[in-house]
C-alpha cells in the first residue's frame, strides 16, 4: 500500500501508537478523581501539556487541549466575536479558507448579524489583504489566517501579514489556522504575535480526535463547554488523556526531527512533480509560483476525471485525494482552485498528492509512474 493522502490524516507513528496502547491499559483512571489514580492520570496530562508549553515557549495555560482543529476554529472565532463584539462586527477570512473556519463564519453572520469580508486570492493563492482598504478599519475585530492551505500546500507569509494587520487594524484579533504547517514548516515566530492557534494531531502522526487552541489572553477566553471545569474551567469534559499524550507524543518527534523531514520530503515532492510535468506538459501544478509546503501537491490534468484516476490508482494500491477529504464528498468543483481561478478543464481533473514521513523514495517513483500508467490507460 502507497497511501498518499496524509493532507487528510496521517498514520500513527509507530512510537505514538506504543504510548497510546500503553496509557490505555494503564491509566484508564478520570484525571478528575480524587484517589491516587486520577492524580496520576491528572500528571500526565499535565506533563503533556508542559511539552508544548516549554518547546512553544508559552504557559501552560495558554495551551487549551480540544477535540480537534475542527473545534478550535470555531472557538477562536466564537471566542473573539465576544471579546471584541463591543468595538466592531466585521471577521475575515479569505476564500481558500477550511469549511471549518467558513461555515463558522456563516453561523456567525446568521446567528449574531456579524458582517463577513472573504479575501481573494491570486492564481498562486495568495490572500490580497489590500481588499480590506476599503472597510472602516476599526469595524475589524478578527481575521483568520490559513497558514498552510490544506488542499494546495500554498504558504502565506504570516509574518508580513500580521505586521501589517496589527499596523492597519487596531481592534483586530488574529487566528491562525496552523494544522497543514505545524512542525512540517520550521517557522514558530508568528505564535507569539497571534491571538489564536489552531493545531491537530493526526496531521502529524497523532491520534484523530485531538488538538488544540493556543490562546494569547487564555484568562479571559469565553469558555466553549461548560461542565466539570476541565481544562482551566474553559472546556469541560473528562480529558481524552490517550489522545492528549499520543498528541504530545507526536509533537515531540516532528519537532525534533522537522529539518530532516523537511528535506525528505522536499524530495519526495520534487521527484513526484518531475516525473508528471515531464511526461505531461499541459499539467498544472496548483500555487507552483509561490511558497509551497513540501507536503501537498495539488495537481491539475487537463479533461481528465480526477474521480476515476482515484479510483484506478485505489485499484492498485496507491492511494490519493481530489482535494480535501472535507469537501470531496460533495460532487462540486474545489472551492480554494476555484477562488484561485484555475479553468473548468482543470478544475475537474484535480487531484491531490500528499506526502509524510513514513514513505520511501521508491513509493515516490512507483505511484508517479502507476499516475502516468492511469493516465494513458
Ligand atoms: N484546518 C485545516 C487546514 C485542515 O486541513 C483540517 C483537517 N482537514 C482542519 C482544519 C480540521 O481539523 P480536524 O480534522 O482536527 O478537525
Amino acid at each position: 500500500m502507497i497511501y498518499l493522502d496524509s493532507a487528510s490524516t496521517t498514520k500513527l507513528h509507530q512510537q505514538v501508537l506504543e504510548c497510546i496502547k500503553n496509557n490505555m491499559e494503564n491509566y484508564f483512571a478520570n484525571p478528575s478523581s480524587l484517589h491516587k489514580l486520577g492524580f496520576e492520570s491528572e500528571q500526565l496530562i499535565t506533563i503533556a501539556r508542559n511539552c508544548f508549553s516549554k518547546i512553544l515557549n508559552l504557559k501552560s495555560e495558554q495551551i487549551f487541549f480540544t477535540s480537534g482543529a475542527t473545534e478550535s476554529n470555531n472557538w477562536a472565532i466564537q471566542a473573539a466575536y465576544k471579546k471584541n463584539k463591543r468595538l466592531g462586527n466585521i471577521l475575515v477570512a479569505s476564500k481558500a479558507d477550511h469549511p471549518s473556519v467558513l461555515k463558522k463564519l456563516e453561523a456567525m453572520q446568521n446567528q449574531h448579524n456579524c458582517k463577513i469580508i472573504l479575501l481573494p486570492v491570486n492564481k498562486d493563492g495568495i490572500i490580497n489583504i489590500e481588499y480590506l482598504n476599503n472597510t472602516d478599519p476599526e469595524k475589524i475585530i478578527l481575521i483568520s489566517l490559513l497558514w498552510v492551505n490544506n488542499e494546495t500546500g500554498v504558504i502565506q507569509d504570516l509574518n508580513k501579514l500580521i505586521h501589517s494587520i496589527k499596523t492597519k487594524f487596531p481592534n483586530c484579533l488574529i487566528h491562525v489556522d496552523a494544522v497543514q504547517g505545524f512542525c512540517k514548516i520550521n517557522d514558530f515566530r508568528f505564535i507569539n504575535s497571534s491571538d489564536y492557534i489552531s493545531i491537530s494531531a493526526h496531521k502529524i502522526g497523532g491520534p484523530k480526535g485531538v488538538g488544540a487552541l493556543i490562546v494569547k489572553d487564555y484568562k479571559n477566553i469565553e469558555p466553549l463547554i461548560f461542565g466539570g471545569g476541565q481544562e482551566f474551567n474553559k472546556r469541560s469534559g473528562t480529558e481524552n488523556i490517550s489522545g492528549i499524550i499520543g498528541f504530545a507524543e507526536a509533537f515531540k518527534i516532528m519537532h525534533e526531527n522537522i529539518k530532516n523531514h523537511y528535506s525528505k520530503i522536499k524530495e519526495f515532492q520534487e521527484i513526484f512533480e518531475n516525473t508528471i510535468k515531464n511526461s505531461v506538459p499541459e499539467v498544472i501544478i496548483n500555487g507552483a509560483n509561490s511558497n509551497r509546503s513540501p507536503y501537498i501537491s495539488s495537481v491539475s490534468l487537463k479533461n481528465i476525471k480526477a474521480e476515476v484516476l482515484v479510483h484506478t490508482l485505489a485499484e492498485k494500491n496507491i492511494f490519493i485525494s481530489t482535494g480535501s477529504a472535507c469537501t470531496s464528498k460533495k460532487n462540486s468543483y474545489s472551492s480554494v482552485l476555484t477562488a484561485m481561478d484555475l479553468s473548468k478543464e482543470y478544475l475537474q481533473g484535480s487531484i491531490r498528492v500528499s506526502f509524510f514521513v513514513d514513505l520511501e523514495e521508491s513509493n515516490i517513483i512507483f505511484a508517479a509512474k502507476e499516475l502516468l500508467n492511469a493516465l494513458c490507460a
